[in-house]
């Protein structure tokens, strides 16, 4: 056979390479723990990632090895992500919500070698740490504060690197990230991501119907660093030289509007409970921030309510839709109407771009139900399945946890969804969280997404309980903003314009709070625990009366 082209591998250190020379004096700002922000440029970078890949060879570091990190969103972090790879290593981001038995079960499933965790979480560290086996543990010292003996000080293990490093010669099949899933319907599975996913699923960040992320962008990743590969945006941002600037813990949405104001943020991503707040706080204090105009919120994890959407318009606050998942590197999807629909009315452009969207290039996606494949008719639920150069093959040291790929080799995501003729897709439910009513299937997604409009409503779960006739009937939980009021009737009356009889809840219960997972979404499993013996029909009972104060 001819040959056709270079067999050049795509891997991490192309990107690195790329930063250090083409970008070297592009910033990246990072908000410390003491709300300082401090400024360190692409060539800073470039030379840090380098100088912890030597590092880490130096305290024995072979190919493949896991570093975990348990850091928070920074520069430093971005170094590891760099750095890491860099030496061959695999970096694999500890979420540091969790709790410390779930972390040492994960540090111990994935092997990890090493750990480099922020000063400022040590305390965190301590609670894990007898159940670990890192070989050493490299403190980032963020206070400035001096580091144990016990341990490896970064800074030092800096300074002491020479600028020798050769990469290893790397395959671009190679692992180079590792992130476990965040285990809310279940126990964390790692997902090992070559460098070849990572360099593709970059390259599709780019385009100008997915992320279009670019040159001239500032990039504010709210999500963090630990979900997802903080959905994809720490390695794309260095591949096209994009400013980064991080918020470290400060993720309160004042804090995070003065950032976005002060470093003339032109993207920002997280899940819909944070871009909740930022749209509560500019509509509080209105003109209070001067944002750039066209400043756009990528919001992903789980649905944004339509209303959230809306109401971010009004302030010039674009908010674009994706999802993905853990095992999709993240992104899967995105949503961009067609050009064909800028001439649609208000109320259709807002319905397409709630939905979820259309797939990234080299990701296939299909509904399958039980009679197999859906067809594409915006109606047909199945649940979605995914094949692509960046969807995983299988769990990290899980040989026995086959059964979430098809037999034909697709992922199937546990997302029940329609996809219609263009393609758009739109999520109902996750398999876990489906209501079944006498056998008719009911969207939890759809409901909540209506509560949700509701100007009295500030959050709206809709869950499954018991109920002897029907099997299953919905229940709403719902969250009333302050200083409001709205009764389970008002809401009821607001639903039956949209729905049948049969999907709208039986009872309404206000709550103070609905409990989120530690990635920001809201956790259904504990409402159902929760709510579990309530009858469906307890409605009169329960209509109007707050359950947190009935503990
Ligand atoms: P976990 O499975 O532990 O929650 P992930 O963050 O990987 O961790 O979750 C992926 C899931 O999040 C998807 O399968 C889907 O159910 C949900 N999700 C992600 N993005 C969206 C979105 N835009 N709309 C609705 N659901 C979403």
């Amino acid at each position: 056979m001819n040959a056709t082209m270079m067999p050049y591998p795509l891997t991490l250190t192309h990107i690195l390479e790329r930063s250090g020379k083409l970008f070297p004096k592009t910033a990246i700002v990072s908000r410390m723990p003491d709300r300082s922000l401090q400024r360190h440029t692409y060539d800073d970078f470039y030379r840090h990632a380098r100088a912890l890949a030597e590092g880490l060879i130096r305290l024995g570091l072979v190919r493949g090895d896991r570093v975990a990190t348990l850091m928070l969103n920074h520069y430093f972090h971005l170094g590891a992500y760099f750095g890491i790879p860099a030496a061959g290593g695999v970096v694999h981001t500890l979420n540091l919500r969790l709790a410390p038995m779930d972390l040492s079960f994960i540090e111990n499933h994935a092997g990890d070698r090493f750990l480099t965790v922020d000063d400022v979480l040590l305390p965190l560290y301590e609670k894990m740490r007898a159940g670990t086996k890192f070989e050493r543990v490299i403190v980032v010292p963020l206070t400035g504060q001096p580091v144990a003996k016990e341990f490896v000080d970064c800074e030092a293990l800096l300074r002491e690197s020479v600028n020798d490093l050769t990469y290893p010669d790397l395959d671009e099949r190679e692992g180079a990230a590792m992130c476990y899933t965040s285990g809310t319907t279940g126990v964390p599975k790692g997902v090992l991501y070559s460098h070849r996913a990572l360099v593709l699923h970059s390259l599709a960040m780019l385009f100008a119907d997915c992320a279009a992320l670019a040159e001239r962008d500032v990039i504010l990743p709210v999500v963090p660093m630990f979900h997802a590969n903080a959905w994809g945006l720490p390695f794309a941002a260095p591949l096209v030289g994009a400013r980064l600037v991080f918020p470290g813990p400060h993720l309160d949405p004042e804090s995070l509007l003065d950032l976005a104001e002060q470093e003339r943020v032109t993207i920002a991503a997280g899940v819909p409970t944070v871009m909740m707040g930022i749209a509560d706080a500019v509509e509080k204090y209105a003109g209070r921030w001067k944002l750039l105009p066209g400043l756009r919120l990528m919001v992903g994890g789980a649905a944004p309510p339509e209303a959230l959407i809306r109401r971010l318009d009004k302030h010039g606050i674009r908010l674009v839709h994706a999802w993905g998942m853990t095992e999709a590197t993240p992104l899967a999807t995105w949503c961009n109407p067609m050009p064909q629909m800028e001439c649609w009315d208000a109320d259709a452009k807002y319905e397409v771009r709630s939905r979820q969207g259309r797939p990234l290039p080299f990701v296939d996606l299909r509904g399958v139900g039980a009679e197999g494949e859906v067809p594409w008719d915006g109606k047909t639920p199945g649940e979605l399945q995914l094949r692509g150069p960046w969807i995983a093959s299988s769990y990290f040291n899980s040989p026995d946890e086959q059964s979430k790929w098809s037999d034909d080799g697709w992922f199937r995501t546990g997302d029940v969804a329609t996809i219609d003729p263009d393609g758009y897709v739109r999520i109902r439910d996750r398999s876990k969280d489906i209501i079944k009513s006498g056998g008719e299937w009911i969207s939890s997604v759809d409901l909540e997404n209506a509560l949700m409009a509701h100007p009295a409503v500030a959050e709206a779960a809709v869950i499954a309980v018991f109920h002897p006739k029907w099997q299953e009937r919905p229940l709403a939980v719902v969250v009333l903003r302050e200083g409001v009021t709205a009764t389970a009737q008002e809401l009821r009356e607001l639903l039956a314009d949209r729905f049948a009889r049969w999907q709208i809840p039986n009872a309404f219960v206000f709550v103070q709070e609905i409990p989120h997972t530690s990635t920001g979404k809201m956790f259904k499993a504990q409402l159902r625990e929760r709510f579990k013996d309530l009858s469906a029909d307890a409605e009169s009972h329960f209509a109007c009366r707050c359950l947190d104060t009935m503990a």
